[in-house]
């Protein structure tokens, strides 16, 4: 028996733009496609052909990229009541889009068209009918997708399938279920799809969206009864609270219903990559509870599960973290054992007998610097800082002679200037730098990375994506600690690293100093392998 194929189609471009917070250029959205292309999309939604300018400039530059897997396809509506499809300005743009494939929405809950369209059952049946035959005649692949189909299923069967009905007899390739309101369970998608799939003999899809947190239960539900097409977006960004997550549809799908949706298995293990990828470019940081592809997703803390995936790595994880790209991660924090820090040295790459006194002096040594109100559990670049320089294997890519910052205010105006001036010796070079930002912080950062880039050109690809203060022991005012906690990324990883004083600047000093030696640190093992 051959798996079935599932065909993927992403609208992150278009349903994921329309998300809070969210918006693309043209040129990142061509970015993103170019992604989603090499990942094995079977289908791409570029956005909506007649609301705005910048989807129809992405569908001009993407006919320019020569794409491997995926068809893009341009997004828009049903013809507008009593007009013939020839006059309509929304069907002209879907044309003007060129592109192979054009997905349009339709009415199918009586409601909407009597409400809210405020137009005839049997007008809207037509506006299917015509749109669907007209983008046919132009030779395109017409996805229909059923706006509130289930919704308007459970308030008039009848209805909802003569809407389908109009759509298919018109040549429509693929019928879509759209949970646009995203409140149905799986149980009620999983009957009415069935239905659907009983009635017609084309191809049927499923759109849902996560506002009862089903998103994807109800995409694989559908499949379940039938659907072969699922749209979704990557990290499930989308209006309100989402869309469904593809990030996670697609290894269920793979992995645990074992159908096929990229044209390479091996293409999985790009997933994590990919929605890193999305986050960025989305300007959002990443979710690290996400399911498989999350920080978090394989990251055990616990002692008795740390020592149970060292035994067997499944007595403790649903699927291997690296079959989508994801890493095992040992978090490390006073509750560690031995066998966390004898993992969390694997993970590094340093031999380490689990009985040698290494681990004990490792144990040992956080224990210190717990006390003194350090804290390692979203701090793991900073740990592995600390056992090399426990093992005597830490290397310094530059020593500080000294930093200097001043923020100054003029006036009543609102506003800082803030300066920074850091001085290095860096392979027995001294050199310094200034740097100037929003913050103390900031200018700081920008100083060092100025110093160190003329050494390190790689440190030019660190940016700093979050930064969080504590004051520990706040009751003891005058020995009161400031903790630190930055978080950086090169577009490729992120990591935290950590540091502690009773001044801010230096306790921030402290964090930005095991980041950038963090990043050398990666560099460094990449050139020789
Ligand atoms: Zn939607």
């Amino acid at each position: 028996m051959t798996v079935k194929n599932i065909e993927i189609y992403d609208t992150t471009l278009r349903d994921g733009a329309q998300a809070e917070g969210v918006s693309f250029s043209a040129v990142a959205k061509v970015q993103i496609a170019k992604r989603l292309d090499e990942f094995g999309i079977a289908t791409i939604e570029g956005g909506f052909a007649a609301s705005n300018p910048k989807d129809m400039e992405f569908f001009r530059l993407i006919k320019k990229e020569t794409l491997k897997n995926s068809k893009i396809a341009a997004f828009g509506s049903t013809r507008r009541a009593n007009i013939a499809p020839e006059d309509d300005k929304g069907l002209a743009a879907l044309l003007e889009a060129d592109t192979p494939v054009c997905t349009i929405f339709g009415k199918s809950w009586l409601l909407h068209v009597t409400d809210v369209l405020q137009t005839t059952a049997e007008e809207n049946l037509a506006m299917i009918a015509d749109s669907v035959r007209f983008l046919k005649e132009h030779g395109k692949e017409v996805i229909f997708d059923a706006e509130h189909f289930y919704d308007g299923y459970k308030d008039n069967p009848e209805y909802a399938l003569s809407a389908l009905k109009a759509a298919a007899d018109a040549g429509a390739d693929c019928l879509v279920l759209c949970e646009t309101n995203g409140g149905a369970l799986q149980e009620e998608v999983a009957q009415i799809t069935a239905a659907v799939v009983n009635a017609f003999d084309i191809p049927v899809g499923v759109h849902s969206h996560n506002d009862g947190e089903l998103g994807v239960a109800n995409a694989l539900a559908a499949v379940n009864a039938g659907a072969v097409h699922v749209q979704g977006t990557i990290n499930g960004i989308g209006e309100r609270v989402g869309n469904c997550n593809l990030s996670s549809v697609i290894p269920n799908l793979m992995l645990k219903m074992g159908l096929d949706c990229l044209p390479n298995a091996e293409n999985l293990k790009q997933l994590r990559a990919l929605s890193q990828f999305v986050y960025e470019q989305a300007n959002m940081r990443p979710f690290t509870k996400q399911a498989f592809v999350g920080d978090s997703a394989f990251a055990h803390k616990a002692g008795m599960h740390v020592d149970g995936v060292r035994k067997v790595p499944h007595s403790f994880e649903h699927i291997n973290p690296e079959s989508v790209g994801s890493k095992r991660r040992i978090l490390i924090s006073e509750l560690s054992g031995a066998s966390n820090v004898f993992l969390k040295a694997i993970e590094m790459g340093l031999e380490l007998d689990r009985k040698s006194p290494e681990v004990r002096d490792v144990l040992k040594q956080l224990e210190q610097m717990e006390k003194e109100g350090y804290e390692y559990e979203s701090a793991d670049a900073s740990f592995q800082m600390l056992i090399k320089k426990v093992l005597k294997k830490h290397q310094s890519f530059f020593e500080l002679e000294s930093f200097s910052v001043t923020v100054d205010r003029q006036g009543a105006t609102p506003g800082c200037r803030s300066e920074a001036k850091v001085k290095l010796s860096v392979k027995g070079e001294s050199i310094e730098a200034d740097g100037s930002g929003d913050g103390p912080v900031d200018a700081l950062n920008h100083a060092l990375r100025d110093a160190l880039s003329q050494f390190y050109p790689t440190i030019a690809d660190v940016v700093l994506r979050d930064y969080s203060v504590r004051i520990l022991d706040p009751e003891e005012a005058t020995a009161a600690k400031t903790r630190v906690l930055i978080e950086s990324g090169d577009g490729k990883a992120t990591w935290g690293t950590v540091g502690v004083s009773e001044n801010i600047i230096e306790a921030s000093w402290e964090a930005l100093v095991d980041s950038v030696e963090y990043k050398l640190f990666l560099e460094e093992e990449k050139t020789r392998k």
